[in-house]
């Protein structure tokens, strides 16, 4: 058993992390600064309220908990807010990773998992992707994710630090049975909103673009179960405290779902129909975002066990709760 420390461990992926780490027999300490966080969602450990920022308090927290591992998943994460407000970006992902990291260096704590993205790679230049696909993002937030990735490649090859950068490509689904699920203010994401429309929480749902380049012309992504993501977290976290080598590793099922299968596996899995209609293309959305997956599954023996229907399923059930105030 090792302590984990989870920062942004209130949030979304941080929130799923924090229970597959716990149900793996881990001790979790969540930190957390409530920005986008739902107290709610700590419940595996204890809770250490602060900014990734504020160094006297993370190294106040270091000394209490002493952890053995950093999973850190704290970041704005919204595309379009990071180009209106690239400075918060800048300063909350790269700046509050860098205080961070230099905190892990002075408590000897080398084991780093951070919560990348495939939004490092920017426009694709070849499907699926993998790894060694060149890395040029397109926007703020995808620039400060690779610069932490960089940050701490350089730390990795200067002293101990050992790191894995877990990319992910389109997380959704939930825990509903443990009150956890996707809760973002704004929404933005393409399940959440097809599924408000079925709670009257929404008019419709807008088909960003039709004439994409793909099977039917909407944008292809590849949704991956937030649970089967965590899975992947608990096992990056035992590779680095067992000695294993550091990696970057895409985190997608290698499945591509464009919008219109989405919809339809929502009308299968929700018995209703979600009202949609056309609408422009969305700017910077690529056409098209699928994962090989092959390093991930190789190097940490890890298999995604969970399709669009079950993703479909659980976020359901999840938003279902919500709505209905019995959650938690
Ligand atoms: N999408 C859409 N309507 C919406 C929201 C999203 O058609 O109201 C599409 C979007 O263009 C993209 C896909 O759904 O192709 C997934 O979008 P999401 O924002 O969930 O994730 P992204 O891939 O942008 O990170």
């Amino acid at each position: 058993m090792a302590t984990i420390l989870v920062t942004g461990g209130a949030g979304y992926v941080g929130a799923h992390c924090c229970l597959a780490l716990a149900r793996a027999g881990h001790k979790v300490v969540v930190y957390d600064n409530f920005s986008n966080g739902h107290r709610q969602f700590v419940k595996w450990g204890p809770l250490v309220e602060g900014d990734i920022r504020d160094k006297a308090r993370l190294v106040a927290a270091f000394a209490e908990y002493k952890p053995d591992a950093v999973l850190h998943c704290a970041a704005l994460i919204e595309v379009g807010e990071s180009v209106k407000h690239p400075d918060r970006f800048y300063d909350n992902n790269v700046t509050g990773a860098l205080v961070l990291l230099d905190v892990m260096r002075e408590a000897g704590v080398n084991a780093f998992v951070f919560s990348s993205t495939c939004a490092t790679y920017g426009e694709p230049q070849r499907l699926p992707m993998d790894e060694t696909h060149s890395q040029n993002p397109v926007s703020p937030y995808g620039w400060t994710k690779l610069m932490v990735e960089r940050a701490s490649r350089d730390m990795a090859a200067a002293y101990g630090l050992q790191f894995a950068h877990l990319r992910y490509f389109n997380a959704a689904g939930a825990a509903p049975e443990e009150g956890i699920g996707e809760r973002h203010t704004p929404e933005t994401h393409a399940i959440p909103l097809a599924l408000f429309t079925l709670l009257g929480r929404r008019e419709g749902f807008k088909i960003f673009g039709q004439d994409y380049e793909t099977r039917d012309g909407t944008c292809l992504r590849d949704y991956v179960h937030v649970l089967d993501l965590a899975d992947a977290h608990v096992r990056a976290v035992e590779r680095l405290l067992a000695g294993g080598a550091s990696l970057a590793a895409n985190l997608g099922t290698g499945d591509g779902v464009t919008v219109r299968e989405l919809l339809d596996a929502i009308a299968r899995v929700t018995g209703k129909s979600v009202p949609a209609t056309p609408a422009p293309r969305r700017d910077g959305d690529a056409p098209a975002l699928v994962a090989d997956n092959s390093l991930a599954r190789r190097e940490l023996a890890w298999t995604p066990m969970r399709g669009i229907d079950a993703i479909i399923a659980d976020a359901w059930e999840w938003h279902e709760r919500v709505e209905a105030g019995t959650f938690g």
